[in-house]
């Protein structure tokens, strides 16, 4: 939607019966958007928000809680590292938790508060919004300016700023496609591949390279289109809303009949001497102002990403008329129909139920989880030998993965039989770094006599020092006497 068209046209475009997206000409061609920035008191509260967003962003990675970063997600080893804790292949059940938890939260989030996640938090608006547009209009000019210039031929001009901005652009993307590749391989890693020839990690490289132009590709050319045509999450809106979440809406029993017109007109309405109209003087601005292009007063629409822009543009307006704010404000559709709020009802009740089942179910196992996650098995061959002096041995495998942020030594001894004991293959005691796993192999030798009927429950006691033990029970195997 270019924001140089009449506000009619708008209004007849948008309302045209082959119009698809807001975005697309009836050809099917990109319709660029000129969105103009609409400075108000949601536009400040959210442009402290994307601040603290895009420094938790960044600093994350390189904040250390126990020696780790706040957030690290190693894929190639499957630990993923959250605010101290880190998860290994073992924990699959917590981390199903926690995603099933994620998503819950965004369902609840949505359903109270309809979509203050794309308006306030998703990166996609958050980086657009306050870094990558501001430094458009900073080198290209006004949104005028730029939609003639864009529509004009190629000059000299035209080619300097473009250049300057898609270059400004390019180091923006580099460095947060480093940020990003942190989170995934730590800022250690990252900060000495920096310093190393890429053919040395070339499989790193390509994938930093490839995400910077994802980020170029997004953020330079595909911009709104990736809330109104790609994200599932805008698809999934009519499920997750009802008339009673929080939206951004005109109000029509305000607003309407709309008519332009300017103070003098507005001024004998105000005295009586001509038929009032709605509040709305139909002038356009929540429409210039919206990133996605569409206009706010034909009803919730899917591409409305809830960025308030048009709350803040029409609050100008009223303000100049004499009207009171609020003409377009967060609301709810039943609101607006003139029913009460209603924040607690079915949907949210079973949803909130179902998230708080699902944080207790993980407060819990993250309480009751152990410091070192023991497997005991069998090795391969056969189950026991005989000793010459009548002992039974069975070899056993034990895996050991130290979950603590400490460095730790175990060794292991048999609680019961009592007259059993551990023999190492190999030294021990064995030392474990943070987060470190390691298999060994252990012969545990005990009287025949011990094993009555060929076999004994017996219990394994891992001591990893000051007083700190584990115990595992595995059943030992002898002869059938
Ligand atoms: S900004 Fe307000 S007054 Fe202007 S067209 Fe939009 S709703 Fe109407
Ligand atoms: S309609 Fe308003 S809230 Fe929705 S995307 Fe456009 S400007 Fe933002």
């Amino acid at each position: 939607m270019s924001e140089s068209a009449r506000p009619g046209e708008l209004v007849e475009i948008l309302e045209s019966p082959e119009e698809v997206l807001s975005t697309l000409t009836v050809e099917g061609k990109r319709r660029w958007i000129y969105p103009i920035r609409s400075k108000g008191r949601f536009d400040r509260r959210r442009l402290i928000v994307a601040w603290v967003l895009i420094a938790l962003f960044v600093g994350l990675p390189l904040i250390k809680i126990n020696g780790k970063p706040a957030i690290l997600l190693h894929l190639a080893t499957r630990e993923f590292t959250f605010f101290g804790t880190t998860f290994y292949p073992t924990d699959t059940f917590l981390l199903l938790l926690i995603l099933v938890g994620s998503v819950f939260s965004i369902i609840v989030l949505t359903a109270l508060l309809g979509r203050v996640w794309c308006g306030w938090g998703c990166p996609q608006t958050v980086y657009l919004e306050y870094v990558f547009r501001p430094i458009e209009r900073w080198i290209e000019g006004p949104e005028h300016v730029r939609k003639r210039r864009n529509e004009g031929p190629w000059t000299f001009e035209k080619v300097w700023r473009k250049s300057a901005r898609f270059g400004i652009y390019l180091a923006i993307s580099l460095g947060l496609a480093h940020v990003f590749l942190a989170y995934f391989v730590g800022w250690d890693d990252l900060s000495s591949w920096l310093t190393r020839s890429p053919l040395e990690h070339t499989g790193s490289f390509f994938t930093m390279a490839f995400t910077t132009g994802l980020i170029l590709f997004d953020f330079g050319y595909f911009r709104e289109q990736m809330c109104t045509i790609t994200c599932p999450y805008a698809r999934m809106q009519s499920v997750l809303l009802d008339r009673d979440s929080l939206i951004v809406s005109y109000d029509p029993s305000r607003g309407e009949p709309r008519a332009k017109r300017g103070k003098k007109k507005l001024a004998l309405e105000a005295a009586g001497e001509i038929p009032a109209r709605g509040d709305c003087i139909d002038c356009a601005a929540c429409v210039r102002t919206c990133p996605t292009g569409i206009d706010i007063r034909d009803g919730l629409q899917m591409e409305c990403i809830a960025c308030t822009q048009c709350i803040d543009a029409c609050d100008v307006i009223m303000d100049n008329i004499g009207k009171p704010r609020g003409l377009i404000r967060y609301t709810s559709e039943n609101e607006i129909a003139g029913k009460p709020a209603r924040n607690v009802r079915p949907r949210t009740v079973i949803y909130v139920s179902i998230l708080a089942v699902i944080v207790v179910a993980l407060a819990t196992l993250l309480a009751t989880r152990s410091s070192f996650d023991i497997n005991v098995g069998r090795v391969t061959g056969a189950p026991f030998v005989e000793l010459p002096d009548g002992k039974i041995a069975n070899r056993l495998r034990l895996r050991v993965r130290n979950q603590t942020g400490e460095r730790v030594a175990y060794t292991v001894v048999v609680e019961d039989p009592a007259g059993a004991e551990v023999q190492f293959v190999g030294v021990s005691p064995i030392e474990l770094e943070p987060g470190e796993m390691k298999r060994s192999e252990v012969f545990v030798v005990l009287p025949a006599s011990d094993l009555p009927n060929g076999r004994r429950e017996t219990t394994l006691r891992f001591d990893f020092g000051e007083g700190v033990s584990e115990t595992a029970r595995y059943t030992l195997l002898g002869p059938q006497r």
